[in-house]
């Protein structure tokens, strides 16, 4: 979730003056008309290699993720390279990855110009690692802001090899389930991979189901979903150390897998990611406000998946999580008053969670059901609690990996308490 400034104080009054009975028509950082989700045009970035200067400086987006629109020489040590959005108006995560090179090897300075969108992402270098056969995060690139013009500039040392900047590492859709191969998750006898849609261009939208329960046995499900908004890779690397935690060799993995069902679906734009979107679907819709209309074929996949639980006398959809980024580490819950069955989880979860991380900086937000996201739609269709998941922008890779596996350790013992008192009830 984003914010969106021009819209902050009209949206905060509407906000504030709406009760929940009245129709949502977007957060305070959402851009007008944000709820009708119904097709909207969006603009295909040419792909092509651009040269500029002399002796010549080369820019590409001939790769899956890229997004670089336009590029020039500004001067013999400057260059500019032109970001833009999918579609406008937009929230202000402007993505970009491009690969540069150089005829000769030379330092050059570049400057990222996003038109009607203010710098948000530090640069990451990343080059090609031959044993993996990937491109690699090797470092940070420190930017010099420019408030007045909203642009920023990093020097960069250019050669013949080309490299990849970009606004987070790269994870494009074809990558996922090689990602699943190295985190263990996928070749086990407990993880099944099934395709549970097409996206509006026809990419995988795939659904993991990993449990030990026995089909006739009456067991709850937790449901994942993530990475709706491409650019936001740390919330979709913590579904990730989830889903690993969920299928790791643990005992306490174990034993949550041979009482629950996990239903996930870690990457619900495959489109947006491999064509360097900002926010959108290939439809030009924030997918994370097309849970009462389902107007997307995503967002309908993970609908059609999930409702045939409601007839399974031997499943009950249990808790929901929908990962994502922003500029902090913020659970979204569901506001406390708000009964749900089991009630509170979330509440109970956060507490567990900055406990197992007592460095690390939490903020906690509830809201009440009234906007069409992935949460409320869990509440409103099967009754249960369910959190919107953000991780920081700009957390490193040590801390995203520690929180999320404890995270995930912390959820498995809450779930498993919550679902013996279930069952002592009824
Ligand atoms: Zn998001």
């Amino acid at each position: 979730m984003i914010k969106y400034a021009g819209f902050l104080f009209v949206s905060l009054f509407l906000m504030m003056s709406c009760k929940s009975t009245e129709e949502f028509t977007g957060f305070s950082y959402d851009p007008p008309n944000v709820t009708n989700t119904t097709d909207k045009e969006i603009t295909i970035q040419p792909k092509r290699i651009i040269g500029a200067g002399d002796p010549k400086v080369w820019i590409s987006n001939e790769f899956e993720g890229a997004r670089v629109n336009d590029f020039y020489a500004v001067n013999d040590s400057l260059f500019e390279v032109f970001i833009e959005p999918e579609n406008a108006p937009i929230n202000n995560s402007p993505w970009y990855a491009f690969k540069i090179w150089s005829d000769t090897v030379r330092m050059a300075e570049i400057r990222m110009n996003y038109m009607d969108a203010r710098h948000r992402y530090v640069p990451k270098l990343l080059s090609w690692v031959e044993p993996d056969s990937s491109w690699q995060q090797q470092m940070e690139l420190p930017v010099e802001y420019d408030s007045a013009a909203a642009t920023a500039t990093f020097e960069i040392l250019l050669a013949p090899d080309p490299v990849i900047i970009s606004a987070q590492p790269l994870h494009t859709s074809s990558l996922l389930t090689n990602e699943l191969k190295q985190r263990d998750v996928l070749e086990k006898s407990f993880t099944e991979i099934r395709k549970a849609g097409r996206s509006k261009l026809g990419r995988t939208i795939w659904e993991l189901e990993i449990t030990e329960t026995s089909p006739e046995q009456k067991a709850p499900v937790l449901a994942i979903v993530g990475r709706q908004h491409p650019p936001e890779v740390t919330g979709y690397l913590a579904s990730l150390y989830f889903l690993e935690e969920l299928a790791s060799d643990s005992e306490l993995a174990a034993r949550f897998r041979q009482t629950f069902v996990i239903k996930a679906f870690p990457l619900l734009n495959p489109d947006g990611a491999d064509m360097g979107h900002w926010r959108h679907n290939a439809g030009g819709i924030d997918l994370n406000r097309d849970w009462e209309n389902f107007n997307q074929p995503e967002t309908r996949a993970v609908r059609d998946a999930l409702l045939p639980l409601k007839e399974n006398e031997s499943r009950e959809l249990f808790y929901g999580i929908d990962f994502h980024s922003t500029n902090e580490n913020i659970f979204y819950p569901i506001d406390e008053e708000v009964k749900t069955a089991p009630d509170n989880i979330t509440q109970k979860w956060t507490e567990m969670v900055q406990a197992s991380n007592p460095d690390v900086t939490f903020s906690i937000e509830e809201f009440d059901t009234s906007s069409p996201i992935a949460k409320n739609w869990f509440y409103h269709k099967f009754g249960i609690d369910a959190v919107t998941y953000e991780v920081d922008d700009g957390i490193d890779r040590e801390t995203l990996e520690k929180v999320s596996r404890s995270a995930a350790r912390s959820l498995m013992e809450l779930l498993l308490q919550e679902w013996q008192k279930t069952a002592v009830e009824n």
